[in-house]
């Protein structure tokens, strides 16, 4: 509720929930819903809608895409009507969540561009999964800083190139000015080359909090205009529809 509030008082006219999904085991970790809390957050999204009538409020989810999970994801999809799935990697193992600052020892026990590689490697897998409408924070492993010395245009070349196959869209995701890297997801150089590629992108800001709402879209819409793009998309049941940026 206070996030749709804080969405009305910036004079947004549409803002998406897109909290993380239940995983098909409740344990698997403890930074997301459990399986029995989806309906109580739809629920939350539903009164919202009521409370807010003159805001546009999307009823979404943030997917962990794991291989092997995609029966899960798709039984997932047909529980509620959702506007639109945004599908991330956080894992590059069943046990490391790259982005988890508990587990930054991972890192310095890893080569970066070996991370990144598997990284890429299962962001690529999860567009090819055909299961997602949007892909969240595309270059992640930046997060904490630990950036490869090799180029990694190739990964990026081979990811768009299936996102633009599939038709799915990227997010540019203001969280990261937030983090250690202190940069827009993705980074210019990828954005360039999903420009490139015609793919389609959206806006969002991760927010965890209300004040997080919107924060920094106007740095978001510039780096994205100025890469050359002069429209976004929203979803809704699943649909795309292009918006002038
Ligand atoms: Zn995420």
């Amino acid at each position: 509720m206070d996030y749709a509030r804080r969405a009305v008082e910036l004079g947004l006219d549409e803002i998406g929930f897109s909290d993380h999904s239940p995983m098909p085991r409740d344990d698997f970790d403890d930074w997301r819903m459990r399986d029995s809390q989806l309906d109580e957050y739809v629920a939350k999204v539903r009164l919202a809608q009521r409370e807010f009538p003159q805001l546009k409020i999307r009823l979404a989810l943030e997917v962990d895409y794991l291989p092997g999970h995609e029966d899960w994801i798709r039984k997932l999809a047909a529980r509620q009507p959702w506007d639109y799935f945004i599908g991330s990697v956080h894992y590059v193992s069943d046990s490391w969540d790259i982005d988890n600052p508990a587990k930054l020892s991972e890192w310095k026990k890893r080569d970066a561009f070996a991370v990144w590689q598997a990284y890429f490697e299962r962001l690529t897998q999860a567009v090819e999964s055909g299961l997602f409408d949007i892909i969240g924070h595309a270059d992640l492993p930046k997060k904490f800083g630990f950036r490869p010395a090799q180029d990694c245009t190739p990964l990026y070349e081979k990811f768009l190139h299936a996102v633009a196959e599939t038709g799915c869209a990227i997010e540019l995701n203001t969280a990261g000015l937030r983090k250690d890297c202190q940069e827009i997801y993705p980074s210019r150089e990828l954005l360039e080359i999903a420009f490139r590629k015609n793919v389609p992108i959206t806006f969002g800001s991760d927010a965890h909090a209300p004040a997080e709402v919107g924060l920094n879209f106007a740095e978001a819409v510039a780096l994205a205009r100025s890469v050359g793009y002069t429209e976004t998309l929203r979803f809704r049941q699943r649909q795309a529809e292009a918006a002038w940026l």
